[in-house]
């Protein structure tokens, strides 16, 4: 059977095969140790799920607005205005089955063939995968640890010729770092000599930031943007929810409506109890919000100086998200235990079956001399898990 032309550059999310394969070994019982995984080892909030339950107690399991109920709406505006004092109304308000459908919704809202989008490496998976499938062209601009990771504006600049989208994401995935106000402010300020180009915020780890860092979003710090900007945010990362499958995207008023047709056809509304735990989550943010920030504050210091007092390692403190991504490049061309080690995808393979540490590797986030681990796991594990990959590139 041909498969569509469309998906002829379409790969699977790397970071949800890893996670099956190291679930498999699991189920084999090989015990791994896994931070191969993008989502929090919490539970979701009792709250929340007790929200769920009184909706589905009160009959509310059936179809709502294709574009998400009102009410929920409401909460993800006032939860904007209130966390970054920012104006939108429900109208500027989308509803999705997660963040990753609001931004594949955007993309299909706004890119015709050819369209360049311009995507900050290292950048999450799917950003490149859903402009394909869309129609456009992925384009990438490179930032380098040396840098913390930050884009250079001069870079920036001399990248965005030509480009119809641009993909800022911060706190970012994979990196785990933060941009400051100061920082996003540079950036705002190149992207205000493009007045052309529409601006994508992936602020999905908006309140996990570290070392007493306060996350500013892009349209607070640069109102001139806000007309050309479209936010992205979910459930999944503050809430522990990410099976939930909530997302939503705020911005200009046709925008939204192209993206609420697309999602009429192809989805209709998200799963509606879904919708009603929501609110509750951002109407009265349980106290396990901050609990679980702080927890991961503490596990990402213990990660990222595991991963750096091995030799030939480097680490970024952790900043933002739940992500060390270390450059372990200066390992490359070795032969670990009869493994030839070429790139990210090869240590990442031995780091599995010989260490039975999953982690993910670099490639397919652009950036291929360094692999990714999640701290969303206890922190025995994590001091587990950095002793057996410290005794394998011994
Ligand atoms: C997790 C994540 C999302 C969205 O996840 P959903 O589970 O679809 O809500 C979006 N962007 C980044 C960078 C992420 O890490």
């Amino acid at each position: 059977m041909k498969i569509a032309s469309r998906l002829a550059n379409v790969s699977e999310s790397a970071t949800l095969a890893i996670a099956a394969k190291a679930k498999a070994m699991k189920a084999q019982g090989i015990d791994v140790i896994n931070f191969g995984v993008g989502e929090p080892d919490f539970d979701t909030p009792p709250a929340i799920k007790a929200a769920c339950k009184a909706a589905l107690d009160a009959g509310k399991t059936k179809y709502t607005p294709a574009s998400g109920i009102p009410e929920l709406k409401a909460a993800v505006c006032a939860w904007t205005k209130r966390l970054h004092n920012v104006d939108y109304s429900a109208k500027q308000c989308i509803i999705t089955c997660g963040g990753k459908h609001a931004l594949a919704n955007a993309f299909l809202a706004l890119v015709d063939p050819g369209d360049k989008v311009l995507i900050p490496a290292p950048y999450w998976v799917s950003y490149p995968e859903q402009v394909k499938l869309a129609g456009g062209v992925p384009v990438i601009v490179t930032a380098t640890l040396a840098d913390g990771f930050r884009l250079n504006p001069a870079a920036l600049r001399a990248a965005l010729k030509g480009v119809k989208i641009f993909v800022l994401n911060t706190p970012n995935n994979p990196g785990g770092f933060a941009y400051t106000t100061a920082e996003t402010r540079a950036i705002a300020d190149v992207l205000r000599e493009f007045p052309d180009v529409i601006v994508f915020a992936d602020e999905i780890y908006e309140l996990l930031v570290y070392g007493g860092r306060k996350f500013v979003s892009l349209p607070a710090i640069a109102p001139e943007l806000k007309d050309r900007t479209i936010l992205f945010n979910g459930a999944a990362k503050t809430f522990s929810m990410t099976g939930w499958r909530i997302g939503w995207a705020l911005g200009p008023v046709p925008v939204i409506e192209a993206m609420g047709a697309v999602q009429s056809q192809m989805t209709s509304n998200p799963t509606t109890m879904a919708q009603w735990a929501t609110v509750e989550g951002l109407n009265n943010p349980p106290p396990e919000v901050e609990q679980m920030r702080a927890e991961f504050e503490i596990r990402g210091k213990l990660m990222a100086d595991g991963l750096n007092a091995i030799p030939g390692v480097k680490c970024l403190s952790a900043e933002g998200a739940f992500y060390c991504f270390p450059d372990l490049s200066a390992h490359f061309g070795r032969t670990i235990d009869g493994q030839k080690i070429t790139g990210s995808v090869s240590l990442a393979e031995a780091l599995l079956e010989k260490a039975h540490v999953a982690v993910v590797p670099g490639e397919p986030f652009g950036a291929d001399a360094h692999v990714r681990l999640s701290f969303a796991c206890s922190r025995q594990q994590i001091q587990a898990g950095v002793e057996r990959i410290a005794m394998l590139l011994k």
